[in-house]
């Protein structure tokens, strides 16, 4: 049996091994159930708490405020670029949005569909690379809602402040760094997240959103995209992704382990310090992000050459680091270093970096 290699992917990822045996124990008879989590009525009782189980423990973790409701979703966050303006335009018919990425420019796009939306501030002047201050931000005091993208996933930039917009809600995609670290709620009208970085399987959508932000939607929106519906059946008007809720519960029970978001933070600084500090003492490699916008879960590098960056993944790829490509909108490389990747694997890269910049250069 191969053994388990490092993978680097950016989503999905790598999940705790601790959760995958767990899932493997419990796969085919679930606590004496007689079946497996898969093969559940979404309605029976042992499903329920299984559920009910794992809504509690994210509202603990992440203390998630009395006045928020925690759904359970599907559609990928691409459905909520969709869903967010639906649900939260009519109010004043406009909106505000950061672009420091593709995913928010996607968000951006999106949102245009329904509404006056304007560019409260993008970083497209420098590729990317850094994270506007708040100075920047140009704020329209009509916004129903000011909308960024916590972590950007392909640039490797990361917001290491909550804009301040007053009155304004604020609407954040945390899909790539979701319970990586402690997070303050009650700044956000909505959060929402794909599962497949930090969470679960592809097929899950978290949407962690202040209850009387729902139900404004335009009288078109399907009820499969109206928050107070989903609100309304406790995400279970039709069936939800139940399997993949199963597994966020074991994904939380092993971050409680690990010490909760706090513990989660300085696992995730601590690994990210060894590759920014490869790449700060390198005369080969190049960081794409601007220091004071670092990412903790996506680094970002290249070497200036082509033809070396596809030598780099090559031979990283022949040893055990698998994904290290880059996305296509960047070109080089990227080491995705989420919650579940370990530090072993992480030094083990450092090592290997360093060996490939002595032969290369
Ligand atoms: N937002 C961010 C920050 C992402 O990283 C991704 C996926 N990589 C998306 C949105 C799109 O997510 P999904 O594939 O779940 O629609």
């Amino acid at each position: 049996e191969k053994t388990r290699i490092y993978n680097f992917a950016a989503g999905p990822s790598m999940l705790p091994l601790e959760v995958l045996e767990r899932a493997s124990s419990e796969m085919t008879n679930y606590k004496g159930s007689g079946m497996s989590v898969m093969e559940m009525s979404h309605r029976s009782k042992i499903y329920d708490s299984i559920f009910q189980d794992a809504k509690e423990k994210l509202k603990k973790i992440l203390q998630v405020p009395d006045e928020y409701k925690i759904l359970f979703l599907q559609g990928g966050a691409t459905l909520q670029f969709a869903m967010v303006p639906m649900n939260l335009i009519p109010k004043t018919g406009r909106a505000d949005y950061a672009v420091t990425g593709n995913f928010s420019e996607n968000a951006f796009k999106e949102a245009k569909k329904y509404g006056e939306i304007r560019l409260a501030a993008t970083s497209a002047d420098k590729k990317h690379s850094y994270i506007p201050p708040q100075s920047q931000l140009a704020l329209d005091a009509e916004a129903s809602y000011f909308h960024y993208t916590a972590n950007n996933t392909v640039y490797g930039t990361e917001w290491k402040y909550v804009p301040e917009t007053g009155n304004i809600p604020i609407v954040c995609d945390m899909s790539s760094n979701i319970l990586s670290k402690p997070v303050d709620v009650s700044k956000y009208g909505v959060i929402y997240a794909g599962a497949q970085k930090n969470m679960a399987p592809a097929g899950l959508t978290l949407v962690i959103i202040r209850e009387d932000l729902a139900g404004h939607a335009f009288p078109y929106t399907p009820v499969m995209l109206d928050y107070a519906a989903m609100i309304k059946g406790d995400s279970m008007y039709n069936t939800p992704p139940c399997y993949n809720i199963y597994i966020l519960g074991l994904v939380l029970d092993w971050i409680e382990s690990m010490g909760g978001l706090a513990g989660m933070k300085a696992h995730n600084e601590a690994k990210a310090a060894v590759l920014y500090d490869v790449l700060d003492h390198s005369k080969l490699f190049i960081p794409h992000a601007e220091s004071e916008a670092r990412s903790l879960m996506n680094v970002t590098f290249r070497t200036g050459r082509e033809e070396l960056d596809e030598k780099f993944v090559k031979e990283a790829t022949a040893k055990g680091f698998s994904n290290l490509k880059g996305h296509r909108a960047t070109g080089g490389m990227r080491a995705s270093i989420y919650n579940a990747m370990p530090m072993e694997g992480v030094r083990a890269l450092a090592e290997f970096m360093k060996a490939f910049e002595q032969s290369n250069s």
